[in-house]
């Protein structure tokens, strides 16, 4: 759906270059944002009516991973299978569009993984300190608009990360339309061991900037090799939006 609509906008960017900005503030899909200079962060919110509340929510994302509150909290309980998928260069991020079947189950509600996706550096941080990379796995519930995202940090290590190159080996340098990923992705490979999470209640780090997202954040980093991680810089480095306040906010810790 949304690469259809890009290509639209791509198909059409000569007819907007040519009336001028009337379009933009009709129709959000369309909406030209990036990561700086004009259309970046600090201006989302004026970008169209639709994006408001990125300049004026109160539950945004990502922030700072500082001072949660340790608790008992349920197991994310994970059904993630292997899929051979496709991966598209979306303009935003390289994206891999999850089959039918993956899902997760948190507190009784099942999600279903839509998609997976990166950010670098990563978007979170911890006690200040950024990731090379995150990733975001963005599952919905089967009963409602709500989603629950699931965040790992990726960090350098030695060598190369054998569960990721289905993903690193086949990112499309070109914007446009999906291409098979081509060998199979077992998912849970893509997650740490260790189980344990942050979770705070936040936004979409993107426009429209949406406050439904249930973050749950892996407290356990996965290594990707510098090769690796340069390979996805390479296309996108400074996809990140800044830290948002907390406010008033419970972020809980649990360990596994
Ligand atoms: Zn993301």
């Amino acid at each position: 759906m949304k690469t259809v609509r890009i290509f639209a906008l791509l198909a059409i960017l000569p007819l907007l270059a040519s009336i001028g900005g009337l379009l933009m503030i009709s129709n959000a899909d369309e909406v030209q944002w990036g990561y700086e200079d004009d259309g970046g962060p600090s201006q989302w919110a004026e970008l169209a009516p639709e994006f408001v509340i990125c300049g004026e929510g109160k539950a945004q994302s990502p922030i700072d991973i500082r001072d949660a509150v340790e608790t008992a909290l349920v197991d994310i309980e994970f059904h993630y299978g292997v899929t051979a998928n496709n991966i598209v260069n979306n303009g935003h991020t390289i994206q891999v569009d999850a089959d039918a079947g993956s899902h997760i189950i948190y507190n009784g509600i099942t999600y279903d993984l839509l998609q997976f996706h990166f950010h670098a550096p990563s978007e979170h941080t911890v006690a200040g300190e950024a990731a090379p990379m995150e990733i975001h796995f963005v599952h919905k519930d089967r009963n409602s608009n709500n989603l629950a995202v699931v965040g790992v940090l990726l960090n350098e290590g030695d060598v190369e990360n054998e569960a990721y190159a289905p993903i690193i080996d086949n990112m499309p340098a070109e914007i446009g339309a999906p291409d098979a990923v081509g060998e199979d992705i077992a998912l849970g490979e893509l997650l740490p061991e260790s189980r344990g999470y942050f979770t705070y209640q936040g936004s979409l780090t993107t426009p429209p900037c949406s406050e439904v997202v249930r973050w749950l954040l892996l407290d356990a980093p996965v290594a990707l090799s510098a090769k690796q991680i340069a390979a996805y810089r390479a296309l996108y480095d400074g996809n990140a939006r800044p830290l948002q306040s907390l406010g008033a906010r419970d972020l809980l810790h649990t360990s596994r």
